[in-house]
């Protein structure tokens, strides 16, 4: 396995792509009401990407016909944007990767529509969580494993389950390098983590049980068992003390 280290001036370059994919996602998140199609947020990436001279990851990536991923209720990732219409109380996954002089920015959050259920805001809340202990575990001289660890810790200590059939990916200039990073596994084992890797942690978490299957279409990912998900990502840049959020944008 090689893990790419990056210099500083390709760091400097992913944090120009991070921030671009955090901005368009805020835009998208801040047009979701209840009544749309989920092909109108594919139509503002496309718009907004061209604003900023860069191009989604996604659209074409084997195939995949759409700028982002739209995953609602019990769909996990990799749905399509179409014309399915958001209702009050859904829950909704975007998940929106661009590519901007060269480099790589990939991020993902869920929410709610409307009002929504407390044991949905729940969800949410969790793997959110999940996604900054993972990030507090991403240290210089740490391991892969305890990243998926910290995820997988956090999830099923709160009585959810951690997707392991689909996990996050090291990111640079390809939006899936290495390692894979698993959102489940024993600490302290794995490669060492290095000042200067750019990873992309990305933990989608269940309400029930964490296995999956793959809907009609080919590429949305349903839970087996239909009930709810969600998903958060960021891409972080390991340094020597804690992890710099390349996609930070989207909280602020
Ligand atoms: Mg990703």
């Amino acid at each position: 396995m090689t893990i790419i280290i990056k210099s500083e001036k390709e760091i400097a370059a992913m944090r120009r792509a991070g921030k671009i994919v955090a901005m368009i996602l805020k835009i998208m998140v801040g047009k979701i009401r209840p009544g749309m199609e989920t092909k109108e947020l594919d139509i503002i990436a496309a718009k907004e990407l061209e604003k900023c001279g860069a191009r989604s990851s996604f659209k074409g990536y084997r195939g995949f016909p759409a700028n982002l991923c739209v995953s609602v209720n019990e769909e996990i990732v990799h749905g399509i944007p179409g014309k399915r219409v958001l209702r009050e109380g859904d829950i909704v996954s975007l998940d929106f990767g661009a590519i901007f002089d060269g480099f790589q920015g990939d991020v993902a959050l869920t929410v709610g529509v409307g009002r929504i259920s407390k044991k949905a805001k729940e969800l949410i809340d969790t793997t959110r969580g999940a996604l900054e202990a993972g990030i507090k575990a991403a240290r210089d001289g740490a391991r892969l494993g305890d990243i998926s660890h910290a995820i997988q810790n956090y999830a099923e200590s709160r009585g959810y389950s951690a997707v392991r059939e689909y996990t996050g990916h090291g990111i640079g200039r390809d939006m899936h390098e290495e390692p894979q990073i698993p959102n489940f596994g024993p600490p302290n084992s794995g490669p060492v983590l290095k000042k200067g890797m750019i990873l992309a942690l990305e933990p989608m978490v269940n309400i029930g049980d964490w296995r999956t299957r793959v809907g009609d279409d080919q590429w949305t990912v349903l839970t087996a068992d239909g009930n709810l998900s969600a998903h958060f990502e960021h891409t972080i840049a390991i340094t020597d003390s804690q992890p710099e959020v390349l996609t930070e944008e989207v909280y602020a």
